[in-house]
């Protein structure tokens, strides 16, 4: 195709409307027709990247192949195209201005006056363009954070409208996601707040193409009638977004609504066809028919806020459905682990996975979880930091090394099996220096890992700066917590495992960003179904025993 189509995805009314699953949504219909699609998100904070936010503040950071620590809508963007991003599909206001202000000191705007318009604008402009000119997309959809009329994001609206004028009305499109609120008291649904919304975007020169509803109760055709008449749109182009019990059901609830032929027609594409979505129908199939359910207790410190592990969260979808297992996954704040209370938050589930995290909070009631685990033969699984503390436990409850910790935790320890790496001992910079991205990890035959990959040779994405302590390395190994994964460029160890256990895993890295709905990953796969032999085979010793 000769030239790359770009839709623009903004929100009005409120914020947490879901901008990234319409995005990702219509991203899956266009790619089910054959075209080549990315997304990409921006984002109006000063922060260069969501890398120092707390989880609180933003939730999941998701981290991509080329290193990238990235909002947590570009893993939807993932689990639904089954393709990788990279930095180029999440920028912020922060990385916007540091890049032109980095100019300005090259002296590239000799002589000018640097501003908002046109600087800032063209910088916006060029990083939605640099995906469309790579030549590897026939569709771009750019996500523009935040709700129009917010400050922040004046100058991407401003830099969308500019883009619209210079392609033209059927080379770029903008959706605005609104929300029709039901009045209860009233028994109505509004469409005020949108036409308020749209009148926004107008007063910034932008004309919403298309609007997306999102909506608790169906909207009637004299409803969308009128939305169309007051916000000057084709009344096929009031698409009804209605809550969907999961969101992996939107795909197929936008396609009924058209939204993707509606943009096609607008963007002079090929729309004749039905998209070919039997794989992800086969997916929801499963995921919806389950045929047993095991309950899993998610230990960590930020389970307040659900953002806060998205990627584990969905990654336990892939593998339910492809197990054909509801995965119940039940929230374990580490801070209130403790003796007295283990018991009662543990011994119920089918397995733990205790999470990734940084700093000292909620520490040892993780080390707890896994010594439970461990001596119980509860299925266990540890994400980076999760198995850093599966080392602690060991080194302290069968090394006997009893002050073993990480030095991230306690810097004097005199065993520091968990240690900072070696590259970073120089970093002074918090932002962007952890190691970041995907790196290569060699299996060892004959190990619940290997099983579970197949392969001998993987590549899987960090996020950390301290290490397995190879100084421990032998006296662990001999006291069976064999190491099954290593870097074979520096010999950092990436996977533990117990191999006398009935499925006891712990890897540095994060497999939960590379699970999708087409490939789920495959340790998620193998947990799950230890989750469920465990069960099963609790539940037949509890009927023997006749309880
Ligand atoms: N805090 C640990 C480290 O930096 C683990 C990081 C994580 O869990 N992502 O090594």
């Amino acid at each position: 195709m000769a030239n790359t189509k770009y839709v623009f995805v903004t929100g009005g009314v409120s914020s947490s409307l879901g901008k990234g699953i319409i995005a990702a949504s219509l991203a899956k219909l266009l790619q089910a027709r054959g075209y080549r699609v990315t997304i990409q998100k921006l984002d109006p904070y000063i922060n260069v990247d969501p890398g120092t936010l707390n989880p609180y503040e933003h939730g999941e950071c998701y981290v991509t192949d080329d290193g990238a620590e990235t909002d947590l809508d570009l893993g939807h963007y993932e689990r639904f195209l089954n393709t990788p991003t990279s930095q180029a599909n999440n920028v912020t206001t922060g990385r916007i201005y540091q890049s032109v202000i980095e100019k300005e000191r090259r002296g590239e705007f000799l002589g000018k006056t640097v501003q908002v318009v046109p600087h800032i604008t063209n910088e916006i402009k060029e990083r939605i363009q640099i995906l469309g000119k790579s030549g590897e997309y026939d569709i771009v959809i750019t996500e523009i954070g935040g709700t129009v009329g917010d400050i922040e994001s004046l100058p991407y609206i401003e830099a969308v409208r500019q883009l619209k004028w210079e392609l033209g009305d059927t080379n770029a499109l903008v959706i605005h996601l609104t929300l029709i609120p039901y009045l209860s008291a009233a028994g109505e649904l509004k469409t005020k707040p949108t036409q308020h919304s749209v009148k926004t975007l107008m007063e910034s020169g932008i004309k919403a193409d298309v609007l997306v509803c999102r909506t608790e109760h169906e909207l009637s055709d004299d409803l969308r009638r009128k939305l169309a008449l007051f916000c000057n749109v084709k009344q096929e182009a009031v698409i009804e977004s209605i809550d969907a019990s999961t969101i992996y059901d939107v795909p197929n609830l936008m396609l009924e609504e058209g939204l993707d032929t509606v943009v096609l027609k607008q963007l002079v594409l090929r729309h004749d066809d039905t998209p070919n979505l039997e794989k992800w129908n086969m997916f929801l199939e499963r995921h919806k028919n389950p045929k047993y359910e095991v309950t899993i207790g998610l230990v960590g410190k930020y389970v307040e806020l659900q953002d806060s592990y998205k990627s584990i969260l969905e990654a336990f979808i892939h593998a339910g459905a492809e197990n054909e297992v509801k995965v119940n996954v039940v929230s374990i704040h580490s801070e209130y682990i403790d003796d007295n209370t283990i018991n009662k938050k543990i011994a119920h589930l089918d397995g733990i996975l205790v999470a990734p995290g940084f700093g000292e909070r909620g520490i040892e009631g993780k080390i707890k979880a896994v010594q439970f685990a461990r001596e119980h033969k509860l299925p266990f699984f540890g994400i980076c930091l999760g198995m850093q503390m599966a080392v602690i436990e060991y080194s302290r409850n069968i090394l006997g090394l009893k002050d073993a910790c990480s030095a991230e935790v306690d810097e004097k320890t005199p065993h520091p099996v968990i240690d900072l790496m070696e590259e970073q001992k120089s970093v002074t910079d918090m932002g962007g220096t952890m190691r970041l991205g995907a790196w290569d990890c060699e299996l060892v035959e004959n190990s619940k890992v290997f099983e579970a990959y197949k392969e001998k040779l993987i590549s899987e994405r960090h996020r950390h700066r301290y290490e397995y302590n190879n100084n421990y390395k032998e006296q662990l190994e001999n006291a069976g917590l064999k190491t099954t994964g290593i870097n074979p460029r520096t010999g950092l160890v990436e996977i533990i495992e117990i191999p006398d256990h009935p499925w006891f895993v712990g890897v540095q890295y994060h497999p939960e960003y590379k699970s999708t709905v087409a490939n789920p990953h495959p340790l998620f796969i193998a947990f799950v179904k230890a989750a469920v032999t465990y069960s099963k085979s609790n539940k037949s010793a509890k009927v023997s025993q006749g309880l």
